[in-house]
């Protein structure tokens, strides 16, 4: 697929929406899929589209209806919008709404842009000690928090993560936040393995090779017990695998990775043990927890980010972001021209 920047006017925001000043705006593996394949899950791409969804911006106008925010507010987007009104959306279910828009969603545009309309209800309040380039890190973290809200990490829980990529160092990040005694980071990458062990990952472990028996008796050794919880985050069918074998009795792997339709794992070993395999999709209700977490100091995401880029370099950055096998985690664009 072709990428490139180009002009558009500015939006005008509508009816309970706000447009704002973009500032910083993270890539995300699902952003450059989207661009090396034209396709993710069950999105397809029929006509261009704005890439971008994990952003913050200042409020620079109001739209009617608008009473939560004020122009110069700096906020964090949450970008998924529900309907509100099905019977999903009621239940607090809002991220499987049906009716569900969101940045970067075909055929909906994303805002790696100057400006961008969002609606006022889905935009985060960022306070003074929260920089932009950590509001844009909330959307990632929200992906971590509900992940480990499935999962139901607690104290004392005993967590695998699969795959040290932004979402797996970010869940390990929020794993251990919410009291999660003992974490093991699997991962194939050695330069990811390496810098997990930087943001300081007591135990992590190559996955490079060996059978997932072997690897599942060496993450018991590991952590001197099987998990009770694991989250796969890699999308690889091996690191499910893994995580299927290596998940103690009555535990639940949580799945985070996009993993591909059809996929063999050992599904009789997982019944008979009462292993349950859980979905997990966005969030739901987590920029605020995910806030907290940054506000009281519990989870520091700045060290995720490696790289930074200006907007007009985003072919750049892309490209970057595609090579991957550079130590490079979470890369940043800076939309605003100051
Ligand atoms: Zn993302
Ligand atoms: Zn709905």
């Amino acid at each position: 697929m072709n990428l490139h920047s180009e002009n558009r006017s500015i939006p005008e925001p509508g009816p309970g929406e706000v447009q704002l000043r973009m500032q910083d705006a993270g890539i995300c593996a699902t952003d450059v899929h989207f661009w090396k394949n034209g396709e993710i899950a069950n999105f397809t791409l029929t006509s261009p589209i704005c890439l971008g969804h994990e952003a913050s911006g200042v409020v620079s106008k109001l739209g009617q209806e608008v009473t939560n925010l004020a122009v110069g507010d700096r906020v964090a987007v949450e970008p998924a919008v529900p309907c509100q009104m099905c019977v999903l959306c009621k239940r607090g279910r809002y991220n499987l709404c049906r009716e569900l828009r969101s940045c970067a969603k075909p055929p909906i545009d994303g805002n790696l842009a100057n400006y961008y309309c969002h609606s006022a209800n889905f935009c985060h309040k960022l306070p003074d000690n929260v920089n932009n380039e950590e509001g844009a890190l909330l959307e990632p973290l929200s992906v971590a928090v509900h992940a480990c809200q499935r999962a139901g990490v607690r104290i004392d829980s005993t967590v695998l993560i699969s795959g040290a990529g932004p979402i797996g160092l970010l869940c390990y990040l929020t794993a251990k936040a919410m009291g999660a005694k003992q974490i093991c980071v699997t991962e194939v990458d050695d330069n990811r393995l390496k810098f997990a062990k930087k943001i300081g990952v007591h135990h992590t472990l190559s996955v490079k090779s060996g059978t997932s028996e072997e690897l599942a008796s060496q993450i018991e050794t590991t952590l001197g017990q099987r998990p009770e919880i694991s989250i796969e985050c890699s999308g690889n069918p091996t690191g499910l695998r893994n995580c299927m074998l290596a998940t103690g009795n009555g535990g639940c792997v949580v799945m985070v990775g996009l993993q591909p339709d059809d996929v063999t794992v050992p599904l009789l070993d997982t019944a008979l043990r009462e292993v349950d395999i859980i979905g997990s999709l966005r969030y739901v209700n987590c920029f605020p927890i995910a806030l907290a977490l940054i506000v009281t100091g519990k989870v520091d995401v700045k060290p995720l980010i490696t790289h930074r880029y200006k907007l007009e370099d985003s072919v750049k950055a892309f490209e970057h972001a595609h090579s991957m096998h550079d130590g490079s985690v979470k890369i940043i664009i800076h939309c605003d021209q100051d």
